[in-house]
């Protein structure tokens, strides 16, 4: 969304993205930086930086591409890619750039074996096994094949093995979790006995935060490294107490004016004032990725105090009750994550209201032009 109109302004904190992941590093082992869509939002090349200089070094992008992005940057720590190849293109530049791809179907294997047995040269890949997400990755019934698989086409050299966490972060769930986590230990066994004894991560966030079980030799933390508690309002949130919060996004008020009590705001006609009221303008809408969910339930912070949403978000605007504080005016700003004072909105706040998770907060208002401190 970087197109040149926006008034929006995502501030990020760099400090605090190193803070947590010196936390989950405390926890875990080795932990891979989860950087895949331009880091959650918070900047592909800019955390991945920071990290770095914390001492991490393996990075998991979302793409190929996004891991060439990242070796263009100048990184030359190991680079995993979460999305195997999807392509020949792919194939070529995983190996070309030295990125390791997670591969989960036979498919991948052959296309990959093709570009660079053409080539004559060697890859290194995670290989990635579906234990219980029914996502990407081979089952356990594919294991055999695969292990025949892998002895004949030497040109392919599984360096890792990996599987995804459906339930980490739902105490409800832990039996599911810890049935994934049996089967993944099964299939490393298995590896083991046939001569790959392979690198094992299975966590995520939650995961590295809360279930030592299922941390095997490393660890692949998201959202926690965003600062946003993947344990909050379960019996487990205190693990997550320490995480803090990396991102702010702020904008502009357009215009502040009174309303006449029965007069009606925004499009539709969805709420009309009940009393005579101040509102303000702001310049935030779903263009810049703020939703239309939104509408008549969201909240802004303004001078350290919360101003609720009136009626539909628009485009590029949307319209706030400011009866209750004083002195606003036209070029104050609002903030739509973060903020001051009482008023102050954290991301599971924002979640709350737009009937969303965290993560999809960061990578859309993310999208935004960002600065970094
Ligand atoms: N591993 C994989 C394969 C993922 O898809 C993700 C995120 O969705 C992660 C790790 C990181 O998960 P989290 O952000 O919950 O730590």
């Amino acid at each position: 969304m970087t197109i040149g109109y926006n008034t929006l302004e995502v501030e990020v904190d760099l400090n605090a993205i190193r803070h947590n992941y010196r936390l989950l590093r405390d926890k875990g082992s080795r932990v891979y930086g989860v950087v895949k869509a331009d880091a959650y939002g918070h900047g592909l090349i800019e955390v991945a930086r920071a990290l770095e200089e914390e001492g991490a070094d393996t990075f998991a992008v979302g793409t190929v591409g996004e891991g060439m992005q990242l070796r263009k940057s100048g990184c030359s720590k190991r680079i995993i890619s979460l999305l195997g190849p999807l392509n020949e293109e792919d194939c070529f530049n995983a190996a070309q750039n030295k990125i390791i791809p997670f591969i989960g179907e036979f498919e991948q294997l052959e296309m990959l074996s093709a570009v660079v047995s053409a080539q004559g040269r060697k890859v290194e890949i995670s290989l990635k096994f579906d234990t219980g997400m029914s996502r990407l990755g081979f089952s356990v019934n594919e294991l055999d094949k695969l292990i025949e698989w892998l002895k004949i086409n030497p040109q392919i050299c599984p360096v890792l093995a990996s599987s995804h966490l459906a339930t980490s972060d739902d105490p409800a769930y832990e039996g599911y979790m810890s049935a994934q986590a049996e089967t993944f230990s099964g299939i490393l066994k298995r590896l083991a006995d046939a001569g790959y004894e392979l690198e094992a991560s299975l966590a995520n966030s939650a995961g590295i935060l809360v279930h030592d079980q299922v941390h095997y030799s490393a660890q692949r933390g998201g959202i926690a490294l965003y600062g946003s508690n993947p344990l909050l309002g379960t019996e487990w949130s205190e693990s997550g107490r320490d995480l803090k919060p990396a991102m702010q996004v702020r904008t502009n008020i357009a215009a502040v004016r009174e309303l006449k009590k029965g007069q009606a705001i925004s499009y539709g006609c969805t709420y009309t004032a009940d009393r005579d009221m101040t509102v303000a303008i702001v310049c935030a809408g779903y263009a810049d990725g703020y939703s239309r969910g939104l509408s008549s339930t969201g909240e802004v912070c303004i001078h350290g105090k919360r101003a609720k949403i009136l009626g539909r978000v628009c485009m590029q605007l949307c319209i706030v009750d400011v009866s209750h504080i004083e002195g606003v005016k036209f070029g104050d700003t609002a903030y739509l994550l973060g903020g001051e004072g009482e008023g102050h909105i954290s991301a599971e706040d924002l979640a709350g209201w737009w009937q969303t998770i965290t993560y999809e907060i960061f990578c859309l208002l993310g999208m935004n032009p960002r600065t970094y401190k």
